[in-house]
């Protein structure tokens, strides 16, 4: 730890020790029971988190249950409930280093004083009817009560990121303002602040109206849509596992393909290579020249599968300028080496007029492995016509170009047609049913579209619309 951020930590906690030691709760001996209810309270909220569906952001109700403690019990011994449960969760519950969770305790403590001073300020507790009174707040004392609500919020958040946020800019080196940026304010995390802080005036009004009981009521749908938020969270990470999983699987059937044909190129290139040192030796050079041109060819051919391999095995998302026909034609080119394309004809018919897109270059390419690698299980050993056609055109209507993918394969059974791109759906024996699934989600993640037909007494035709401007564009 640097110098400045010792220096920040242990001050923060000596402030906080301070403010906590000349703000006891004047009503401590009267209302201690409340107040340790309410520590209970902050800390089952604490466990009560989700991550937001993007994955960016977490939140818990932990702020909700704190602010709530603000509001109803005062400055005071909102501090110190907001500043003991912090301190206690990230010890235990999260078992953060004691130093993280000193600051996190001390900077919550102190946000939550200077946010209750605010609100009582602005009039907001004298609006509020006796907690656990049995009252109900009137029109006009709930209108009274949303310029202090913002105001707790705004005071809150403000004070509690910029804080941390140093501690982290200090830790990371990174800017403070640039931390603020990056971790926090984008929309998905403000969407979670949003949600905490508007669930503290509806959880005020239901502990100022029935007491516990209300905090219960309160609670209990929200625990339940948190468990069931969980469960989908881990569906969901079991379904993008199993995915992973099943790219990996091509990935290491496809390479262990190309690995044998690179293997078969090396030998002719040593061979060439073994040729033209004996000619050197016998000073012949006739064949120099053959040899020479065998040696670059076979060289060429390889730097090709090298590159379709790295594009294909690249796993971050990867938007830039794509030459839609020269991928196609380097995918096939990259699948002819594997043993499954050996007599199968290619029919190319390329549109050169069709522009440069936008797209990540990976996934496309995995997208047209797909195809093709389906297209020749499908025509199998097939003693007739083995072939696929590719084509592209520019659909200048659509702002998308037009990639078709056919074969001359027994075509798809209608009954089957509508489950094409459902995920792990296969009639092979040792088919995963994951190609297909994969390829829909990584046309879509590009905004465009793919379908399949299947004419009668022909092969499968796949058709790829793929938006010229890329994923996300604004114009
Ligand atoms: P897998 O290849 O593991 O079965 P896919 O998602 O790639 O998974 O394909 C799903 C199913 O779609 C295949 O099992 C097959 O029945 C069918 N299919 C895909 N492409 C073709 C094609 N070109 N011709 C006939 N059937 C096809």
């Amino acid at each position: 730890m640097s110098r400045r951020l010792l220096l920040y930590v242990t001050g923060t906690g000596l402030v906080a020790l301070a403010l906590l030691a000349t703000h006891v709760p004047a009503a401590l001996a009267l209302r201690w029971a409340h107040y340790v209810a309410w520590i209970v309270i902050c800390l089952v909220s604490e466990t009560m988190w989700s991550a937001s569906l993007s994955g960016e952001a977490t939140w818990s109700l932990a702020a909700t249950a704190g602010l709530s403690a603000v509001v109803l019990w005062g400055p005071e011994a909102g501090m110190w409930i907001a500043g003991l449960s912090t301190l206690i969760a990230e010890l235990f519950v999260q078992r953060k280093p004691w130093v993280r969770a000193s600051f996190n305790g001390a900077q919550s403590a102190m946000a939550s004083l200077l946010a209750g001073l605010v609100f009582a300020w602005l009039g907001g507790r004298s609006a509020l009817p006796l907690a656990g009174g049995g009252a109900v707040l009137d029109r006009s004392a709930a209108t009274a009560l949303v310029l202090p609500f913002a105001a707790l919020a705004l005071v809150y958040f403000a004070l509690n990121r910029a804080m941390v946020a140093l501690a982290v800019a200090w830790t990371t080196d990174r800017t403070w303002w640039r931390v603020l940026r990056e971790d926090w304010l984008y929309l998905a995390k403000l969407e979670v602040d949003a949600a905490s802080f508007l669930l503290v005036p509806l959880m005020v009004i239901s502990f100022t109206a029935i007491g516990y009981p209300g905090v219960l009521l309160f609670y209990a749908p929200l625990f339940m849509l948190f468990q069931s938020d969980r469960r989908f969270h881990e569906l969901k990470r079991a379904e993008e596992q199993n995915l992973r999983n099943a790219r990996f699987a091509a990935k290491g059937e496809l390479a262990a393909g190309i690995g044998h044909e690179l293997n078969n190129q090396l030998v002719a290139i040593t061979a060439r290579a073994q040729m033209l040192l004996k000619d050197a030796e016998r000073a012949t050079f006739d064949n120099a020249p053959r040899h020479a041109q065998i040696i670059l060819d076979q060289s060429r051919r390889m730097g090709v599968l090298a590159k379709g391999l790295m594009d294909y095995t690249r796993s971050q998302v990867n938007v830039e300028p794509m030459d839609l026909n020269g991928v196609l034609l380097g995918t096939i080119e990259l699948v002819k080496g594997d043993k499954r394309f050996r007599s199968v004809e290619w029919d190319v018919d390329l549109d050169s007029q069709l522009p440069e897109l936008k797209a990540d270059v990976g996934q496309i390419q995995g997208v047209f492995i797909n195809l093709f690698v389906n297209a020749a299980d499908a025509m199998g050993e097939s003693q007739g016509r083995r072939a696929i056609r590719v084509s592209t055109v520019l659909d200048a209507a659509a702002r998308a170009a037009r990639i078709e993918v056919e074969d001359t394969g027994p075509g798809i059974r209608a009954e089957d047609l509508p489950r094409m791109f459902e995920f792990m759906f296969t009639t092979k024996k040792e088919g995963h049913g994951f190609g297909l699934s994969t390829s829909h989600r990584s046309i879509e993640n590009h905004g465009g579209r793919i379908s399949v037909e299947s004419p009668q007494g022909r092969g499968a035709r796949f058709t790829i619309l793929l938006p010229l401007r890329g994923p996300g564009a604004w114009n």
